[in-house]
């Protein structure tokens, strides 16, 4: 493939698309591959739909003499091949992350505090994989002075492939849980593919920055000549955790002022302290950063608020897996401000051979509490039951549960919601 040729296209272009309900006039279509299509079949709509060139690798779907095909072996790393080459044009700090959990939201935190000082561009969403990533990387300005890039891994050498094509020289892991166990080989797996890309920083000389609370990680600070560890004890700022009640609050070292943020959970301190560490090393200021962090509001379900007349409700319906699972209950366990607590749990996907294991954990982890209602929703989650308080209610199915949950008509409760992507637990929360 003539990459410089491609290269050119791109830079008259007015960007490139891989979605014909997405394509703006000038767009570079490419016609990507799924299960269940062939976007080589969608070349001429994305044309019709204003787009001046399609990258097609199948020969029978290119029109003799239209000079707007554009013939490739495989379109896929023709995007990506694109994506390396307009990488290295761009002579700029790319940040990349990964981590089981936490990298949106300690991606845009690090946004919101980076473009106080710079012309910052992000991965935009969830657009973490093999084709999230080139698209990001083709969408970064010319005039851009600092990228953030988010690379999410189903399986291991995924994270090598994402590094392979952003070439990221700082980076940091929000943290090793259990999430995707699956695909990658259980926890082994887990660790070896996140850390693809502190051994992609290592090989090129790159800046790891590293949460010393976390066991494995701060582990991992030795194989670095000068890793910058953050929130305590930090080399560019002291952040210490202060309450977490529903809201995380906390404090510079050496600054007695409590600051108080929209985000949910103890576990999102890593990614406050992540976001001012990477914010002071890159010499924004410590009162901006911190104002940015504060006027950051979630959404997405990741962790909102929604309050239902006397209830408030804790809506966590946007992942699960056994680590966040974990932090969101201890994290609620310790919440108060409601005469009662009611907890509802569903389904974890995607654990493989874990899955009944580390459902029936959650029977443990709710038993060190007292909440007032225990609710488990899903098939899996039915495992539970063997290790929860025998008053644990549960509801196979959502229809009965909806009906209990709105004949119940609770007040003054303070409730969390969680589970993962596909059981679309924020349905429940019209039934409260
Ligand atoms: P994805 O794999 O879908 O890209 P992600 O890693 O980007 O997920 P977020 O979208 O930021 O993660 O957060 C999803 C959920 O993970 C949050 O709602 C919260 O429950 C949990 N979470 C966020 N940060 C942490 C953390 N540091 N440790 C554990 N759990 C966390
Ligand atoms: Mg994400």
């Amino acid at each position: 493939m003539d990459i410089q040729l491609l290269y050119q296209h791109f830079r008259n272009s007015s960007g490139v698309s891989t979605d014909t309900r997405h394509i703006s006039k000038g767009n570079i279509f490419f016609a990507l591959k799924g299960p269940n299509f062939n976007a080589n079949e969608f070349a001429p709509k994305a044309l019709e739909a204003g787009a001046s060139l399609v990258v097609i690798d199948e020969e029978k779907f290119a029109v003799a003499g239209d000079e707007r095909y554009f013939l490739v072996d495989d379109a896929l790393t023709a995007l990506q091949q694109l994506a390396n080459y307009r990488r290295k044009q761009l002579s700029i700090p790319i940040i990349g992350l990964t981590g089981s959990n936490g990298k949106t939201t300690s991606k845009e935190l690090l946004h919101a505090v980076l473009k106080t000082k710079y012309r910052t561009a992000a991965t935009v969403g969830n657009l973490n994989n093999h084709i999230g990533v080139p698209l990001t990387l083709l969408a970064i300005p010319d005039d851009t002075e600092i990228a953030i890039i988010e690379m999410g891994a189903n399986k291991q050498g995924d994270i090598k492939e994402l590094c392979d094509i952003a070439d990221p020289t700082h980076g940091f892991i929000t943290n090793i849980g259990k999430a995707h166990l699956e695909g990658m080989g259980g926890p082994e797996g887990v660790l070896k593919t996140k850390t693809e890309l502190f051994q992609h920083l290592r090989e090129n000389k790159g800046t790891v920055f590293i949460n010393s609370q976390d066991p494995i990680l701060s582990n991992m600070a030795k194989r670095f000549e000068n890793p910058v560890l953050y929130p305590t004890k930090g080399d560019f700022c002291e952040v210490v955790f202060e309450d977490a009640n529903p809201f995380v609050q906390f404090r510079v070292e050496g600054d007695s002022t409590i600051h108080t943020t929209h985000l949910i959970g103890a576990y999102n301190f890593g990614n406050i302290a992540n976001a001012l560490t990477i914010g002071k090393f890159f010499g924004v200021s410590m009162q901006e950063a911190v104002e940015a962090v504060k006027a950051y509001n979630p959404s997405n379900m990741r962790s909102q608020l929604v309050e239902k007349r006397s209830n408030l409700i804790i809506l966590d319906a946007y992942n699960a897996n056994p680590s966040s699972m974990e932090v969101a209950i201890d994290t609620f366990g310790k919440m108060t401000g409601k005469k009662h607590k009611m907890i509802i749990l569903g389904d974890m996907y995607e654990l493989g051979d874990s899955t009944e294991e580390e459902h029936a954990k959650l029977g443990e982890l709710v038993s060190k509490y007292e909440f007032d209602k225990i609710c488990f929703t899903g098939k899996y989650v039915q495992a539970a039951l063997s290790k929860a308080p025998m008053r644990s209610l549960y509801f196979p199915d959502p229809f009965s549960f909806r009906n209990w949950l709105q004949d119940s008509k609770f007040e003054d409760h303070l409730i969390l919601i969680k589970g993962s992507r596909g059981m679309k637990l924020e349905g429940l929360v019209d039934f409260i």
